[in-house]
């Protein structure tokens, strides 16, 4: 059942704003003062040249999860991008040449300049296909075209950059875990 709340009325101070300012201000200098007196202490990054270290759950930009041999994981299902509200995931789908897979995607696009960074598609897809774990926050480019991130860029990420226990980055091509993987998915294992 819903629970109705009373608002509190202003009071005659308060409606003012006067004095709201004045603690908002307060607030603003005791921090300035505070800094000035420990410029040790001050939160400071000198950003671009020191890189903001994200945690490894952050949202940041795409990418396409492979198969033990490098090809997407993506089965172009589409549940991403009907997920999308952006409506900035464009997906062409293809046979696949593997018996055991129905489609595959000929072409994956994302618009980084329309999306909004919801995640919505990475908790829509149904096999672990998109992610947005690469920890890249900082996109800029020089013109409009160069935010649209297709395939390629999108699988171009090193298994080396993603933790060890992440058993599905390690299973790509130059992870930990891609010869086992192969040898259970029967694809031609490299002995060295
Ligand atoms: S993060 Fe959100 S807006 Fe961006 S592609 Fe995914 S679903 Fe669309
Ligand atoms: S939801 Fe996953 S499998 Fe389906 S099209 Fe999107 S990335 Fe591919």
């Amino acid at each position: 059942m819903a629970k109705v709340i009373q608002r509190r009325s202003l009071t005659l101070l308060e409606r003012s704003y006067l004095w709201e300012i004045i603690k908002g201000m307060g607030t603003t200098f005791k921090h300035l003062f505070r800094n000035f007196k420990n410029p040790e202490k001050m939160q400071l990054m000198s950003y671009p040249e020191v890189e903001v270290q994200t945690p490894q759950n952050y949202r940041g930009s795409h990418r396409l999860m492979k198969r033990p041999d490098g090809e997407p994981r993506c089965v172009a299902c589409y549940m991403c991008s009907t997920a999308c509200p952006a409506r900035c995931i464009t997906i062409e789908a293809e046979p696949s040449s593997d018996p055991r897979i129905e489609k595959k995607p000929r072409k994956f696009e994302i618009d980084w300049l329309v999306c909004v960074f919801c995640g919505l598609c990475e908790e829509a897809c149904p096999v672990d296909a998109i992610r947005m774990d690469t920890r890249k926050v900082a996109i800029s480019h020089y013109t409009r075209k160069e935010f649209i991130a297709d395939m390629p860029r999108l699988l171009n990420w090193d298994p080396k950059d993603f933790p060890a226990n992440d058993a599905q980055s390690q299973k790509a091509p130059g992870g930990k875990q891609n010869q086992q993987a192969k040898q259970i998915w029967g694809l031609e294992v490299k002995h060295s």
